[in-house]
């Protein structure tokens, strides 16, 4: 056991408007594999007008309704800057859905209207007709990531931007091009609930060390009975779409 407790400063972005299909199970999930490797972590929910602090070490943020998009567009353009700061200083960050669509250029809803993001993605999203709902598999730097996906918004990558991961089952971005997600520095953004970290422990467990490295420069984890987690992604696996 170690002797010290280090702590880690997570900041969840908007829990309140951008919380749906048990995203906050992401933070549960950062925060008790944290405890498992010996590290606290001090949970900072951030709601609109706060001030986003900037000893940050990670952020985390949900899928939300259309509504709770355009409520938050003005505070997430408010922060964006210091959030392309922190990004720039490695910070890693987890957004899912809708927040995942507001780190783009912008989600334009079906009848027209858009809301803007910050741009950290070279993204942009359309709401469409069809809803693409049900469970995916991506092939990611992290293996394989179990996740299920329930948006209408069709997500294009610009030229450049790399994805998250490789569609193996499910429709990802757009249904077309077999993308999930998007990666940049190391924010990462996805269609994925689930929630999407409890059955993809070694990704969780990714995005703690990248935490770490940028709060103490290193990361000491501790050996975790991942069983049910693995059992988990095994049933999950088999699921039909
Ligand atoms: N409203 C967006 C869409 O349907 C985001 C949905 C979500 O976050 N689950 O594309």
């Amino acid at each position: 056991m170690k002797q010290t407790k280090k702590t880690l400063n997570l900041v969840h972005l908007y829990p309140e408007q951008m919380n749906i299909y048990g995203d906050w199970g992401n933070v549960l999930t950062l925060v008790r594999r944290a405890q498992w490797h010996g590290y606290d972590v001090r949970v900072v929910p951030f709601h609109p007008g706060d001030h986003l602090p900037l000893d940050t070490d990670l952020v985390v943020g949900g899928g939300g309704q259309d509504s709770g998009q355009s409520v938050i567009q003005d505070d997430l353009l408010r922060i964006g800057s210091d959030l392309h700061k922190l990004a720039d200083k490695k910070v890693p960050m987890l957004m899912i859905c809708g927040l995942y669509q507001l780190f783009g250029h912008f989600f334009q809803t079906k009848d027209g209207t858009r809301i803007n993001g910050i741009s950290m993605f070279d993204i942009e999203t359309y709401g469409g007709d069809h809803r693409m709902i049900g469970n995916v598999v991506s092939q990611t730097e992290f293996g394989e990531i179990i996740g299920y996906e329930n948006h209408s918004g069709m997500t294009v990558l610009g030229e450049n931007q790399k994805p998250f991961g490789q569609v193996v089952s499910g429709d990802g971005n757009n249904g077309k091009d077999r993308t999930e997600g998007a990666i940049t520095k190391r924010v990462f953004g996805s269609y994925l609930h689930g929630s999407l970290l409890p059955k993809n422990p070694a990704f969780a467990d990714a995005l703690l060390q990248y935490a770490a490295l940028h709060r103490y420069g290193s990361f000491e984890p501790e050996i975790i009975d991942d069983h049910f987690a693995t059992e988990a992604r095994r049933i999950a696996r088999q699921r039909p779409r």
